[in-house]
């Protein structure tokens, strides 16, 4: 609910004047509005109040023609965003924000339309997990990216970023990047202040491709973060950072083990530059150059090989290093290129399958769940399951809308990270790892997997029966772990039968997962499933 009024009754007060660009509803519905001839005329009025306002729009719904606050209620409200937006895509504008209030009878609210459609490249968008020691310059890179701007080397850059807007923004929007930028024909486009909602909601619309970065260790305990920002989200890449004074330390080891071990094709960026001298740099190169090839992988120095080959050639295995400074912006431009042009690397086909990772609930709206879409595609009125319950039960909804980088938009893909509101549950009953699937995927979750293991660390020998806690896209769950050969040592690869405690979940052969428990740590893959 918005809190200040002023954008209400300054709408009413510009009112509805012929040729004006404010529009008064009360409320639209399928069965009237969205009939042939009417659907076509509101278009027609629309586009025509979109144009009247040198591009920009504003709807004030839940009113009387003459402005008079009538209010509706929420399920009413939401038929009729999700008519305007319908009628919004034929009239080629599109709803840029949605701001409500309450009041005596209910819900009224002021939508702002826009020329054009929203960004919708199908692999324009590319999301990136940041990693790295803390303080070795994850958020400073990130925002000298976004913004163009240089680091005073005393985290002026940063400061932008440590305010997510995702915590600042409840409604709808589930965004969990905590910067972007773009490019067009002509280079980068990046913003000036990126916790301003319109900064971004511009870059987001000028681009023809989108860069997202994703925290994913941020703070201890890093794991979880990690975990959410590998796992639980579809990242694309990763970029590991490795500042050139400290060089790699267990923690640039521990980072770069997990984003291999779920074969993120990763970028390492060497930070700092100007704080040593080049025999220094040259040394961290090599000790960086070292750690890959223990890690089976081989590295690729962009300076002597070049951007097109780390571009060509990047994969699991091939990790390009570039090295950077956000203070005199040394390696931007590098980087700026490799952005621009890395293929996007998530699968976008398949059944639709969203893992939840977050739930709100949304005056006039509903329960909404918010996460990466896995795979397939999701539109307005889709129908689908949310679950599995702790029974292995799953419930029917049904897709009210679709909200993706502040914009509210008919349909998403995979690799997109979406608020979906849900109609048919209340809040309450959705919980974070469930997921969201086609009414008829007759999902088969279950309580015990076969895996293949790897231990990162563990203070002494993991025996049958441990219990720590997996990671798996974004369930996190106590579980039990019964390696084959009775046990499994430090360093140890092996196989291992896996059992969440308490309830059953989706999981699917090939899922990678993390689990943790106090210092120890470890990586696996599913192998195969046990039906329960
Ligand atoms: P994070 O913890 O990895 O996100 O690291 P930060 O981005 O917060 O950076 C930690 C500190 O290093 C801040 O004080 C930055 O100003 C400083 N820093 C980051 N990048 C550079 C750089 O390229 N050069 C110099 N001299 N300082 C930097
Ligand atoms: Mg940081």
């Amino acid at each position: 609910m918005s809190p200040n009024r002023a954008v209400l009754e300054d709408a009413i007060d510009r009112g509805e004047e012929e040729g004006g660009n404010v529009e008064f509803k009360e409320r639209l519905t399928r069965d009237t509005h969205l009939q042939d001839g009417r659907r076509a005329s509101l278009a027609a009025q629309l586009r025509h109040r979109v144009l009247s306002g040198d591009g920009q729009a504003t709807y004030v719904l839940g009113v009387t023609d003459d402005g008079g606050i009538a209010g509706v209620s929420p399920e009413t409200f939401s038929e009729t965003m999700d008519v305007l937006s319908l009628l919004a895509d034929e009239a080629d504008v599109y709803i840029d924000d949605v701001q409500t209030w309450g009041v005596e009878d209910g819900i009224v609210g002021v939508a702002q339309l826009k020329e054009g459609s929203v960004f919708d490249g199908d692999d324009k968008h590319i999301v990136v997990g940041t990693a790295g020691h803390v303080d070795h310059g994850k958020s400073t890179l990130v925002g000298s990216l976004v913004t163009g701007q240089p680091d005073d080397g005393e985290g002026g850059t940063r400061s932008y970023l440590d305010v997510r807007p995702h915590e600042v923004e409840r409604g709808l929007s589930a965004d969990l990047s905590y910067g972007v930028y773009g490019f067009d024909d002509d280079g980068p486009i990046r913003m000036n202040d990126p916790t301003r909602k319109s900064d971004r909601a511009q870059v987001v619309e000028a681009a023809d491709r989108l860069v997202s970065f994703v925290d994913t260790v941020g703070h201890e305990p890093w794991l979880r973060t990690t975990i959410r920002g590998l796992v639980g989200q579809k990242l694309d890449y990763g970029l590991l950072t490795v500042a050139a004074d400290d060089g790699p330390t267990r923690t640039t080891r521990e980072h770069l083990g997990v984003l291999l071990a779920t074969e993120l094709p990763t970028i390492v960026a060497i930070t700092k530059t100007d704080l040593v001298d080049e025999s220094r740099l040259a040394e961290v190169e090599r000790s960086i150059e070292r750690l890959l090839r223990d890690a089976d992988r081989t590295p690729l120095l962009i300076r002597r090989h070049g951007i097109q080959a780390a571009i060509n050639e990047i994969d699991s295995s091939v990790v390009p290093i570039v090295r950077t400074s956000a203070v005199t912006m040394d390696g931007i431009d590098t980087l700026d290129s490799l952005f621009r042009q890395l293929p996007k690397t998530t699968d976008e086909t398949g059944e639709f399958r969203m893992y939840i990772d977050r739930t709100y609930s949304v005056t006039g709206v509903g329960a909404v769940a918010s996460g990466t879409i896995k795979r397939g595609e999701v539109e307005a009125g889709d129908k689908l399951l949310v679950g599995p319950f702790s029974d292995g039960s799953f419930k029917e909804v049904e897709v009210r809308s679709i909200e993706m980088h502040y914009h509210r938009v008919d349909r998403a893909k995979a690799g997109r990270i979406v608020g979906i509101a849900l109609k048919g549950i209340r809040e309450e009953e959705i919980e974070r790892g469930m997921v969201l699937l086609p009414r008829d995927a007759d999902p088969q979750p279950v309580r015990e997997f076969e895996a293949d293991v790897m231990v990162l660390n563990h203070p002494t020998k993991i025996d049958s029966g441990y219990e720590p806690v997996v990671h798996l896209e974004t369930i996190s769950e106590a579980s039990a772990i019964y390696p084959d050969d009775g046990h499994l040592l430090p360093g140890d690869t092996g196989t291992a039968t896996l059992r969440f405690k308490f309830r059953p979940y989706v999981v699917e052969e090939g899922q990678r997962f993390v689990f943790r428990e106090g210092q120890s740590k470890g990586v696996g893959t599913v192998t195969s499933l046990h039906s329960s």
